[in-house]
């Protein structure tokens, strides 16, 4: 993994789903064989490969203290980590960037929503409890099998610590919710996950996988190797029957949904 030190000129980003996106870092080390990413940094940072580089916005917590007490004084919005790196990547262990951006953010009183794959994020239970209410945290979920998920997504926390984690956090009084996505034929065994997450998530996300180049290429890869027989049924469901897939996919969702008494909204 190649690291570099940065300086950014702006943290804040206006999302078009409404609030704003921070990452205190550009790139993964996660390693998952899906990732959106992929594709985006061949459009963002052509001569970047996604997954061998980290940029660390070591001035992060200072930009967005300034930015938040500059232009966006007297605004109290809704923040989103991360779009194009887990805020609680390896590295944050050491650099601490996610926690000092959230420590400017409880101090002025917005709200936060977090996405991770990482059990690293208890570490900052004691700032969590400072937002009173006004944070909500998710965990990705793509598979609970931790054979599947070591080739998946082989340098995130093991599905079952990430759990563990959600179980803790839902405890101390912490909105949680799921983010079941992408949905892999196969390897996502929804009647598992709706089973295990009864009473430990607030509401669950659901989404099947967008097949654009460079993340099917990275699942391909995987499946060549591990499963080539399912090759076909992933071109079958994802690509040649896609309405018809989804279709059933929605049904069995909202059955689950019913079953186990989770909240669902799907996202395709
Ligand atoms: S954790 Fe998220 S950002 Fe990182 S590689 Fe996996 S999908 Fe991509």
């Amino acid at each position: 993994m190649k690291t570099s030190f940065i300086q950014a000129k702006s943290i804040l980003n206006k999302s078009n789903i409404g609030g704003y996106t921070l990452n205190p870092y550009t790139g993964c080390s996660h390693g998952c064989v899906y990732c959106y990413n992929q594709h985006f940094i061949k459009i963002i940072k052509p001569k970047e490969k996604w997954g061998q580089f980290l940029e660390i916005k070591i001035n992060a917590p200072e930009l967005l203290e300034k930015e938040i007490a500059g232009k966006y004084k007297n605004k109290k919005d809704r923040v989103f980590f991360s779009t194009i790196t887990d805020p609680y990547n390896p590295f944050e262990k050491q650099h601490q960037l996610t926690r000092r951006c959230l420590e400017v953010l409880s101090k002025h009183k917005w709200s936060v929503d977090i996405l991770t794959k990482s059990d690293l994020i208890l570490r900052d239970l004691d700032i969590f409890k400072q937002f009173n209410k006004k944070i909500s945290i998710g965990f990705t979920i793509t598979t609970i099998n931790p054979y599947f998920a070591l080739f998946l997504e082989p340098d995130a926390s093991m599905p079952e610590k990430r759990i563990e984690a959600l179980k803790i956090l839902k405890k101390t009084g912490i909105k949680t919710y799921v983010f079941i996505g992408p949905i892999l034929p196969y390897f996502t065994n929804l009647k598992e996950i709706f089973e295990i997450l009864q009473n430990n998530a607030d509401y669950l996300l659901l989404d099947t996988f967008n097949t654009k180049k460079e993340n099917w290429q990275g699942l391909e890869k995987i499946l060549k190797r591990h499963y080539p027989s399912l090759i076909k049924e992933y071109q079958e469901k994802l690509c040649l029957n896609r309405s018809e897939y989804e279709q059933e996919l929605k049904e069995k969702i909202n059955i689950l949904s019913q079953t186990y008494k989770i909240p669902v909204k799907i996202l395709f």
